[in-house]
């Protein structure tokens, strides 16, 4: 028999709702997302690690244009592109994130190697990209980044002044993925393009360890998409570790009051994707809809709305 393990990935969350997409838009994103599922499950059922697992699923989504990470980044407010990226190994507490990086095709791997090859946690903008460059990164010309959707959506919020959340619609299409390996690590890693017109640097809860991004043997690994500025605040991923350690709660329980009350309290709108140390997977999210899917050895599905 095979040994036991969970994956769990997400696309964003938001008002994601059946007739704001077309059955060929529909099946695009249920495609993209399988695609990532089956990308990770691969790594984690030939025994390979969580890390591993949760790197390669966010590759996907990055290039998948669908998403807003990597290559579907949205605009800030000069027409280019800032993106965000985390990544966590939950069997010694290591972490690396970079943020405000503009033409890096896979901000996550840059992540990684900030937290295996330099005694950092988080590197931004131009420090960033030279850093992952010296490794080996692949750069990118704005011309890979654009997408005639994302142009229009950004001009949009030009024309009213306002700073969006991915789509005009107001989803968050950030992606992520959460991982429990066979020999019970657990990883999660996160990457994002921010909000659409974006200004002065904003950075959201993407690249921040603890708020968007969280993994912990003992507890939980937790990945994150919704209304950044609330979900720094609230220290979402961390949070749901705490409740776990400290207070002894469930994952489920510990997912609950974060997202559907202390969040919706605040007027944080989101969800995440999370696993526990024994490999129990939670979607919570408190938006109309989430592009997420997960698997475990006998089992896989990919879903979108409540
Ligand atoms: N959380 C991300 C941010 O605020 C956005 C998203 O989830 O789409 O940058």
């Amino acid at each position: 028999m095979s040994q036991q393990f969970s994956l769990a990935i997400h696309g964003g969350a938001g008002t994601i709702t059946r007739n704001l997409l077309t059955p060929a838009k529909e099946a695009a994103y249920l495609s993209g997302l399988s695609h990532a599922i089956s990308a990770g499950k691969s790594i984690l059922s030939a025994g390979g690690s969580a890390l591993d697992a949760v790197e390669t699923a966010v590759i996907a989504l990055e290039n998948n244009p669908l998403f807003n990470a990597g290559k579907g980044a949205v605009f800030n407010h000069q027409g280019g592109h800032e993106m965000d990226a985390s990544i966590m190994d939950g069997s010694n507490l290591m972490a690396g994130a970079v943020t405000c990086v503009q033409s890096l095709k896979n901000p996550v791997q840059a992540a990684r190697w900030v937290m295996e090859r330099s005694e950092h946690v988080l590197l931004s903008g131009a420090g960033a990209e030279k850093f992952a460059m010296e490794h080996g990164a692949v750069a990118e010309s704005n011309d890979y980044f654009y997408d005639q959707f994302r142009f229009e959506q950004w001009q949009e919020a030009v024309a009213s002044n306002s700073i969006q959340l991915d789509h005009s619609e107001k989803k968050f299409g950030t992606v992520g993925a959460v991982a429990m390996d066979s020999a019970g690590n657990l990883a999660a890693a996160t990457s994002t393009g921010g909000m659409t017109n974006k200004k002065w640097g904003r950075i959201g809860d993407t690249p921040v360890i603890g708020s968007g991004t969280y993994a912990n043997n003992h507890t939980c690994a937790i990945s994150c998409t919704g209304h950044g500025e609330f979900f720094l605040r609230a220290v979402v991923a961390y949070d749901i570790s705490c409740l776990m350690e400290y207070k002894g709660l469930t994952l489920k329980q510990a997912c609950d009051l974060v997202v559907m009350e202390k969040l919706v309290k605040m007027g944080g709108e989101g969800g995440l994707i999370a696993v526990d140390h024994q490999g129990h997977i939670e979607l919570p999210f408190n938006s109309e809809g989430m592009y997420r899917g997960w698997a475990n050895n006998s089992n896989e599905e990919v879903l979108i709305y409540k």
